[in-house]
């Protein structure tokens, strides 16, 4: 029992440490496309529509269509002359094709390495290499970096399994690009398989998964085997934050959850919990970490410890048609 400022009592809080890893909740990517709604919304005025979820996190959509933005799945859906905004996972080419030939007026707000593999794709189709893309099938991203090029010069795989099954064309003209949102280690292990299989294999040094991805899986590698429990703030289709539920499991936690936001907390799961790790995907921001924190102080006595991996400090810039 303690004391309260009125005299009264009451029972005394469980002790909590909890753990958060850092770096956490929005790259650069994310920033710059919520940027470009913004600053369209602020030039053009509204509505400006949008295609696909400019991010995935569900609070962050319903914040843009507060100001203004107009979701879209399709682009049939906006007027001739409107404003339309391509989402941060990138768009196949024809997408961007059909944009223009229905008059609209498209930004594009693909990351800046998703369009880096785009251009990976590009340059190996231009040399005559078979192009094997390890992703998820149905990934808006996927979608967007299959959609760069004609229909049979990528080939995607998604498991080991997959690579050890692969058969090229040529084994001596083949490529390989990825996903940016992928698990690390599942990566290395399919890579492994493709070099060892193919050598002449061409592609990046390790993979395509982004800094932001690889950052916020090291991070909460450092602090999952200490945790009982990990919180993972993030939508249940944004591929980074799922992975890190995995990664988190796999580094040692003895559960983890994938929650929107602190109301999707299952408590009775965290009932014999002393330590909880938290962390967030890439798309998640900042205030939803803050919302989790209160509600666990609100049950607990919470000492909190972040455990920094590495400094970001990654800018993109926005494009000039919004920039000004
Ligand atoms: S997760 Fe990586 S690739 Fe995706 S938007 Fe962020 S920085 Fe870009």
């Amino acid at each position: 029992m303690e004391s309260r400022e009125d005299g009264k009592w009451e029972p005394s809080k469980p002790f909590l440490q909890l753990l958060i890893a850092s770096p956490r909740g929005f790259c650069a990517g994310v920033e710059r496309a919520i940027r470009i709604v913004e600053l369209a919304l602020a030039k053009f005025g509204a509505p400006v529509y949008v295609r696909h979820e400019i991010v995935h996190n569900r609070f962050v959509v319903d914040r843009l269509k507060s100001l203004g933005a107009v979701f879209i799945d399709d682009l049939a859906q906006a007027p001739a002359g409107a404003h339309v905004i391509f989402s941060a996972h990138g768009v196949a080419k024809s997408v961007a094709e059909d944009a223009t030939t229905r008059a609209l007026a498209w930004i594009d707000a693909t990351c800046p390495l998703v369009s880096k593999v785009h251009g990976e794709a590009e340059h190996h189709h231009r040399a005559g290499r078979q192009i094997v893309l390890i992703g998820h099938r149905g990934h808006p991203e996927v979608e967007g970096t299959l959609g760069q090029l004609p229909p049979d010069a990528i080939t995607l795989i998604e498991t080991a399994e997959d690579a050890a099954r692969f058969t090229p064309r040529d084994p001596e003209r083949i490529a390989f690009i990825s996903q940016t949102t992928l698990s690390v280690d599942d990566t290395a292990e399919i890579v492994a398989v493709l070099r060892r299989r193919f050598p002449q294999i061409r592609g990046p040094r390790r993979d395509d998964i982004c800094y932001a991805t690889t950052n916020r899986q090291e991070a909460l590698k450092r602090i999952a085997g200490q945790s009982d429990a990990v919180l993972v703030l993030g939508a249940p289709n944004s591929s980074n934050s799922v992975r890190l539920v995995e990664v988190a499991l796999r580094a040692g936690a003895r559960g983890a959850q994938l929650i929107q936001s602190a109301a999707d907390i299952a408590w009775a799961k965290l009932r014999d919990a002393r330590v909880i790790g938290l962390t967030a995907g890439a798309s998640a921001p900042d205030y939803l970490i803050d919302g989790v924190i209160a509600a666990l102080r609100s049950r607990y006595d919470v000492d909190i410890r972040e455990a920094q991996n590495v400094r970001e400090a990654v800018i993109f810039n926005v494009p000039r048609s919004v920039a000004s």
